[in-house]
């Protein structure tokens, strides 16, 4: 069976050379363009959660003191590789439909004095998004390590990897670049790759390791590339990044940043409260909607279709996504979600598609 959404000819995606190494260079100075940085990046030939887990292992030694901040799932899990490699983890955990506060991440850096921080910026699960650049500056200001999941962020909202001192960022390209999936990008600084040299228990010869491509590749003179690299997926993400730079960064943030506002809009003259209580803690790359207690049959499960989807997990009945992520950061796309949950919840749509197109075309907020 075809996608009814592909082309009628995959056979498009067949036929192609594989990756030449420079095709591979180019590929991560489009990153360093993206996300700011004159750091390394390694492009991994896997999902940004191998990334994430690759990142652990290779900065937790055991021993190492680390202050792992949670405001949705994937903190969660970064928290647990870092602890399976022998790190002394204290996870600072926020509920779920909050954001980190920042008095609250520098009493937990005076108290334990870290080497490491690590903070997901925006949380596609709870839609929520971290003050990163205040709590980066502190983590900075007493000496640790600074690691960021950028994976969610990167696209929908400004990621300024050397601005704020990211020794580690992880992005992938399928959220807001409008990406695949299959391949995703670290950047590495040379303090990290200091503290990745003297961890014994950093991976080598494994998939999962950086320090494998640093010496394999990116310190050599790049005539091969190790290993079987997709090309496929790796010219998708080149293509997804020239799109995006050539839009502008500022561009595609705008349209997530105007869709998110759109939804909240909408929401509103709907009856339904945002998930993330502060507007500041929102993300741009997906909104969140609380379900009503109890919820309609019809809201409960999430299945909506359109750009509306289910809470993951835990989350699941406690919340809607509205996924206006990548392209689907457009007014169509968030009607259309609008006037799916009008229909779930029995009311007519007008007034709140007026809502969502007046927030949509209001640009000064
Ligand atoms: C989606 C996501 C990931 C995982 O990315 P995959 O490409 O699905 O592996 C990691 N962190 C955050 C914050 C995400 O939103």
């Amino acid at each position: 069976m075809t996608h009814p959404e592909l082309p009628a000819d995959p056979s498009i995606l067949l036929d192609q050379p594989p990756l030449a190494p420079e095709e591979l260079t180019e590929l991560e100075g489009l990153v360093r363009a993206t996300i700011g940085t004159g750091n390394d990046v390694i492009i991994l030939q896997a999902e940004a959660i191998l990334a994430l887990e690759a990142v652990a292992r290779a900065v937790a030694a055991p021993g190492t003191v680390a202050l792992n901040l949670v405001s949705g799932p994937y903190g969660g899990v970064f928290g647990g590789w870092m602890t399976q490699s022998g790190a002394r983890v204290t996870d600072l955990v926020v509920p779920f439909d909050e954001v980190l506060s920042v008095d609250a991440v520098s009493a937990a850096i005076d108290e334990l004095a870290p080497a490491i921080v690590a903070v997901v910026h925006a949380e596609a699960a709870t839609g929520g998004t971290n003050p990163v650049a205040e709590i980066l500056a502190l983590a900075r200001a007493a000496g640790a390590l600074t690691i960021v999941d950028a994976v969610a962020s990167v696209g929908a909202e400004p990621v300024a990897v050397d601005d704020w001192g990211v020794d580690i960022a992880v992005i992938g390209a399928q959220k807001s670049l409008a990406g695949t999936a299959g391949v995703s990008a670290v950047s590495v600084s040379e303090r990290a790759w200091a503290v990745i040299d003297a961890n014994p228990t950093a991976p080598q010869g494994s998939s999962l390791s950086l320090l494998d491509w640093r010496d394999g590749w990116l310190r050599t003179d790049r005539s091969a590339i190790p290993g079987m690299p997709s090309w496929l997926e790796s010219r998708a993400l080149g293509a997804a990044l020239r799109r995006v730079l050539g839009e502008g960064i500022g561009g595609v943030s705008t349209r997530h940043r105007r869709a998110a506002r759109a939804v909240i809009a909408a929401a509103g003259v709907l009856g339904l409260q945002p998930w993330q209580g502060t507007a500041a803690g929102r993300a741009p790359v997906v909104t969140t909607l609380r379900l009503p207690e109890p919820a309609q049959p019809s809201l409960r499960d999430g299945a909506l279709g359109g750009i509306i989807s289910p809470g993951n997990g835990a989350l699941f009945g406690k919340l809607l996504r509205v996924n206006h992520t990548g392209r689907a950061a457009n007014l169509d796309p968030v009607l259309d979600a609008v006037r799916r949950l009008a229909s779930a919840l029995g009311q007519d749509s007008s007034a709140a598609e007026a809502a969502a197109r007046d927030a949509w075309n209001d640009r000064d907020a």
